[in-house]
């Protein structure tokens, strides 16, 4: 079999953090590559395994999404159904919680889930992790009995065409990632569902919820008039409906151009995704963004 390649691929996700800090954008998307080998350079398994690492927030956010995505393929569940949705997905926190504690993620950082509190042993309060698993599960049972559940359980089933599905589109040739937590085809019309647990400011997702607009016109219709984006915080039963105009789809289709020419900027071979030998990342400035950086222990800005 031909060794994997690095190769290069747009998500929002990348830009974000191509954003907020350039060394951290080069060790999650270079030298962790191939660290999942247990043959990789020491260097690459260790900065593998802290991209790896999730903070409290990330990893009760990836819960809640993985407990809606089992609600959802039970249409029919009634309250109690979800309760038991809810009440798995808190055993798996505390199975996952336990065994980050123990560090059993060093062994195998591709398959056991690690916590950042615990890698850098941070010191938090009991009742602060009780609060974090609890979120996840006020999330599923506060959308069990939300609108948005009832109207989601009007729909015939095949209306639901995608959920949590890893997809791709290609814009010119540029591979480009998505990843929206439900689709829902019907009647001709489309609608995307992102589920938001963190910040209740729902309107600033207006972007990201775009480019997953992007991906419902190269699969699922022409018109962007057929489309809207839904984001959608299950907590606090709030959602925020945006649609776009054809000139909003080709700004964002130019703002993914964009941002993928600056992130190849340092790459002397784009098919290979190799970097030039003088590329070079620079720490970000802001503070604030490394404190939950999982490059802290590596990264030469906070070298001793
Ligand atoms: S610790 Fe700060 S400067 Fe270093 S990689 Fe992380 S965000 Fe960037």
């Amino acid at each position: 079999m031909s060794p994997r390649v690095n190769e290069f691929s747009w998500s929002f996700s990348r830009q974000a953090t191509f954003q907020s800090c350039l060394k951290r954008y080069y060790f999650s998307y270079y030298a962790a590559w191939g660290g999942w080998s247990a043959t990789a350079p020491a260097r690459a398994r260790e900065i593998y395994l802290l991209k790896r690492l999730a903070t409290r927030q990330q990893w009760a956010g990836q819960h809640a999404h993985d407990a809606l995505a089992a609600l959802l393929q039970r249409p029919a569940a009634d309250a109690a159904e979800a309760e038991s949705i809810a009440q798995q997905q808190i055993e798996q926190m505390r199975q996952e919680f336990r065994q980050s504690r123990a560090k059993a993620y060093h062994r195998d950082p591709a398959r056991i889930p690690g916590l950042f509190e615990h890698e850098y042993n941070l010191e938090i309060p009991a009742e602060e992790w009780q609060a974090v698993v609890e979120r996840v599960a006020q999330a599923v049972r506060q959308f069990a009995t939300s609108e948005l559940w009832q109207e989601l359980q009007q729909l015939p089933r095949e209306a639901m065409v995608a959920v949590e599905q890893r997809a791709h589109f290609l814009l010119d040739g540029l591979k480009v990632l998505a990843v929206p937590d439900l689709v829902v085809r019907h009647e001709g019309r489309v609608t995307i569902y992102d589920w938001k647990t963190g910040s209740a400011d729902l309107a600033e997702h207006r972007l990201q919820l775009g480019i997953y607009v992007l991906l419902a016109l190269d699969r699922w219709t022409s018109a962007p008039s057929d489309i809207q984006a839904v984001a959608y915080h299950p907590i606090l039963n709030q959602r925020e409906v945006f649609s776009y105009t054809a000139d909003d789809v080709e700004n964002l289709r130019d703002f993914i151009r964009d941002s993928a020419d600056e992130m190849l900027f340092p790459v002397e071979d784009p098919m290979t995704n190799r970097l030039s030998a003088d590329a070079e990342f620079d720490c970000t400035t802001d503070d604030n963004v490394c404190k939950t950086c999982p490059f802290l222990r590596v990264c030469p800005k906070w070298a001793t």
